[in-house]
């Protein structure tokens, strides 16, 4: 049976664990979750009416968002985790129109965007009543994730395949060994999925990587709105979306702060901009915005062309990050292909990225 050492317990990592060969491989993943993107993040799950024109992005977070009903189904994720809520996107009137047609044409290849509806501003607040009377268009397969909630849960069901987890932030002597603290320890292969820290873990091996770090704030509002888990996620014009969550927990997010980078400080700049961003959509701004707060902060990992990549560096290495701002998308997805190309040798990725030797010499 062959060792592996996954490094890096966020979306990518975990569920790779879970997918891989457990007949095969025989898996530990060392996690210091510091500054994880994952557990800041907001949820969103809704990548088709994005205006990126990177191609291979789209496909790959189309595909991404398409998988969810497959992890859905292999790993039992209840609606305490996932939930395909819908998402509003609330525009000036004359780009709703523009929406809804890339919305229709996007759906021929991607059926699941759902049902797709162009929203009076009475209809809008029926679906969300935290908004004012916006047009909006409504698409029935967007969805929101619990990043924090996942990871629980995929770190039991990886536990129970018989997965070893070690607490503790490590560096590399070499392509196959991992030093922990005082000890080193040795594998077959090593699999990279530590976000924006790849560039500090490959400096050391020799490798020159195209990443850099980007600081991400968001807020968790804590609200009376009981139905709040059947509330769909708004998409604002502007920074901030409106997330809602069960139980009356609402997130306003997020910031992306490019010069603060590794910081991890909640700040009142990102509370008054998120705050000031989504007011003027708010039917009682009040009643939302002065409700218990507190902050999530995390660290996203960006390259130069903003895509992300994944793939196999050398006979003992594999690497994958730079997922930006839409890697609970492509996240999950991204760990499964890597899982399935360990486990049957197939390389199922190239239509998704471009060359690795891009980002990484
Ligand atoms: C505020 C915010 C909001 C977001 N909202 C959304 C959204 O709505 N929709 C969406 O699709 N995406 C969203 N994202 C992006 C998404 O969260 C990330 O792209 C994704 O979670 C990245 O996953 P990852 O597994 O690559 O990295 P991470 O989740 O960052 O996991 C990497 C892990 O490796 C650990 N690590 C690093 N170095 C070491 C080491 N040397 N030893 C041991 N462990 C190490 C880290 O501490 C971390 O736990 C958001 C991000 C942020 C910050």
């Amino acid at each position: 049976m062959k060792k592996i050492a996954i490094i890096g317990g966020g979306i990518i990592g975990m569920t790779l664990a879970n997918y891989l060969d457990p007949t095969k491989y025989q898996v530990t993943v060392f996690d210091e979750p510091t500054g994880q993107a994952t557990k800041a993040s907001a949820g969103i799950i809704s990548p088709w009416l994005s205006k990126r024109r990177n191609q291979q992005w789209y496909r790959l977070a189309k595909d991404g968002a398409a998988f969810f009903p497959k992890l859905i189904q292999d790993f039992h994720l209840d609606h305490t985790i996932y939930q395909r809520s819908g998402t509003l996107l609330l525009r000036p009137e004359k780009q709703l129109d523009e929406l809804l047609a890339l919305a229709e044409e996007r759906k021929k290849e991607a059926p699941e965007i759902g049902q797709i509806t162009l929203l009076s501003g009475k209809q809008t607040q029926q679906e969300l009543p935290l908004l004012k009377p916006f047009s909006a268009l409504k698409i029935s397969g967007g969805g929101r994730l619990d990043g924090k909630a996942y990871l629980l849960w995929m770190r039991k069901k990886a536990e129970e395949k018989g997965v070893g987890f070690i607490s503790q932030r490590v560096q590399l002597a070499n392509a196959q060994t991992v030093i922990a603290g005082e000890t080193q320890k040795t594998f077959d292969q090593l699999i990279l999925t530590v976000g924006p820290h790849l560039k500090e873990l490959l400096t050391p091996l020799g490798y020159q990587v195209d990443l850099r770090p980007q600081k991400g704030q968001l807020l968790v509002f804590q609200t009376t709105f009981k139905n709040s888990g059947n509330f769909p996620v708004a998409m604002l014009d502007g920074e901030a979306d409106l997330i809602p969550f069960l139980d009356g927990k609402i997130l306003l997010g997020a910031t992306h702060e490019n010069d603060a980078a590794w910081d991890l400080a909640e700040t009142q700049e990102a509370f008054d901009q998120l705050t000031q961003g989504a007011r003027r959509f708010l039917a009682d701004p009040e009643k939302l915005l002065a409700a218990p707060a507190h902050y999530r902060v995390g660290t996203r990992a960006y390259t130069s062309d903003f895509a992300p990549f994944f793939g196999q560096l050398n006979d003992q290495l594999l690497v994958a990050s730079g997922l930006g701002s839409s890697g609970l998308t492509t996240g999950p997805y991204i760990g499964y292909l890597l899982a399935h190309y360990l486990n049957t040798g197939a390389e199922n990725w190239q239509d998704y990225q471009k060359e690795l030797s891009n980002y990484i010499r």
